[in-house]
């Protein structure tokens, strides 16, 4: 068995995060005049990041009328800065062994009837092949904290990943590291790393985490991606777990560690996670925290406003009206066909509704629709379902990805890039009712394209991806 890192937050770290300021600053928002409030969805309009005062200003809010006219502001900042394209990937549950007992969690240490354990390489492999047969190409591997799941574990399992088939891109969701294992990780050339802070408030952080726990120590947690950036990983993702404490709070926990890391850093976090809490196994839930579906929308259009150019995903965790819904002013990126199930994927064979067995999962599933089904959705609503993996493999990471984002360029590169990777998944994957749809799709998105260079490299990829068997060419 090998060791975890011994967790002593790095000397430069610093708690951001003021309980009794946050507070503060909620309860004076609340007396903000409606002129106050629109000007503030001006800024954001202009694709400027909200300062966390700001963004308190509209999350203490409560007129409807305003609250519409966030909803439509939200709306059109996303289509500015993100087309019309949503980003599609899978999860895949490598380990679920844990030596934390966080109180909402399925694979609490305490949990004894959770079904433990790791996929071997044969069965990686295998889980490999099935979410590729479905049509998957972006994967977030996630572990749970034990100490054989440390860095070198992480990074075979990654490299397993890449050396088994066609996944272009692993994003990794796993407990902190120090430094040096960062840098192990990075060699396995991952994505995104993402921590979630699960709760910013203090004393709740302390509630649900068992301070003698490695989970408890919420410094170490929120140092994590800091120490991340430190061992040169400049793709980072920041979430909270929403119904653990005041909603309000979190979000502006969430904007205050995206300004951290811009200002610590020079670079703002890729992608911004904010699940609600599910049913799971010897769970209970505290219904003074419930996020209702619409204080759920709500906060998920302030937060696309706050930060312009952080992705946003939203997981199967939602049921699929709300993720419908939340694609229109927000949302940047979904799974799809996701099973929780350790080695789910394999054995649930060719069934389109995604079956789950609660004692081998971490939480309940809200969207179990399939792969092909989420993408037929996708392209009624108007939306291109990309599977596209070409900014980290350009190198379009961190403060260059930020670059590239603020000046607009993004859409010259992603929808070109969307459109093709989609196509390659009509000509392998799609049911023959998605294939209609989707090359109806491809054909008035290309007749949208302006610039008349980029037209001519799209129709060409087309013409060798349909006509010449050519895969993964990208911008
Ligand atoms: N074990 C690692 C850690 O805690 O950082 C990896 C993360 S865990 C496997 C993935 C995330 O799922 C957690 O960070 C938490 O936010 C979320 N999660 C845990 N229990 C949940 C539940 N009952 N409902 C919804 N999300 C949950
Ligand atoms: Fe373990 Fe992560 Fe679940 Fe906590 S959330 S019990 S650390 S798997």
């Amino acid at each position: 068995m090998t060791k975890l890192p011994v967790m002593e937050p790095s000397a430069t770290a610093e708690d951001f995060i003021n309980d009794t300021a946050i507070e503060d600053t909620l309860a004076r928002a609340r007396s903000a005049d409606a002129t106050w409030v629109r000007e503030i969805i001006a800024k954001a309009m202009e694709k400027q990041p909200l300062a966390p005062q700001e963004t308190a200003v509209l999350l203490g809010c409560e007129d409807k009328a305003l609250h519409e006219e966030m909803f439509a502001a939200a709306r059109k900042l996303k289509e500015t800065v993100y087309g019309n394209r949503i980003v599609l990937f899978a999860p895949l549950y490598i380990g679920n062994r844990c030596v934390n007992d966080c109180t909402y969690c399925g694979f609490r240490s305490s949990n004894d009837d959770a079904i433990r354990r790791e996929l071997e390489r044969d069965t990686v492999v295998k889980q490999i092949k099935a979410l590729e047969a479905r049509g998957h190409k972006r994967l977030i591997l996630v572990y749970g904290e034990h100490p054989d799941y440390d860095a070198h574990f992480i990074a075979d399992s990654v490299r397993t990943v890449y050396q088994s088939g066609d996944i272009r891109r692993v994003n990794i969701n796993a407990a902190p590291m120090d430094v040096e294992g960062y840098k192990v990780i990075k060699d396995a050339k991952i994505g995104t790393y993402q921590i979630f802070q699960e709760t910013y408030h203090h004393q709740t952080y302390a509630t649900v985490h068992n301070p003698k726990t490695r989970k408890g120590n919420f410094l170490w947690r929120l140092d994590g991606l800091s120490r991340a950036f430190d061992a040169g990983i400049d793709d980072l993702g920041v979430g909270a777990l929403f119904g653990l404490y005041d909603w309000k709070f979190e979000v502006m926990g969430l904007v205050s560690h995206a300004a951290y890391l811009m200002k610590r850093h020079g670079v703002g976090p890729h992608t911004i996670s904010f699940p609600r809490l599910k049913p799971a196994q010897g769970v209970e839930m505290d219904p003074r925290w419930n996020v209702t579906d619409e204080q759920f929308l709500r906060l998920v259009a302030i937060l696309r406003l706050s930060v312009p150019y952080t992705g946003m995903i939203c997981t199967a965790r939602e049921p699929a009206h709300i993720r419908d819904t939340v694609l229109g002013f927000g949302v940047s990126q979904i799974d799809a066909g996701t099973n929780l199930d350790l080695g789910g994927y394999a054995e649930q064979g060719d069934s389109t509704v995604v079956q789950q067995h609660l004692d081998k999962s971490q939480f309940q599933l809200g969207d179990t629709r399939s792969l092909d089904e989420v993408v037929g959705k996708l392209v009624d609503k108007g939306y291109i379902p990309s599977f596209c993996t070409s900014c980290y493999r350009q190198g379009r990471t961190g403060e260059v990805f930020m670059e590239y984002a603020i000046p607009g360029f993004i859409q010259k590169l992603c929808t070109p890039n969307a459109i093709t990777t989609f196509q390659e998944y009509l000509c392998d994957h799609a049911s023959p009712a998605v294939r209609i749809q989707g090359e109806q799709m491809i054909s008035d998105e290309v007749a949208r394209i302006a610039d008349p260079g980029v037209k001519q490299v799209v129709v060409d990829r087309l013409h060798q991806i349909r006509h010449q068997g050519k895969r993964d060419l990208y911008l």
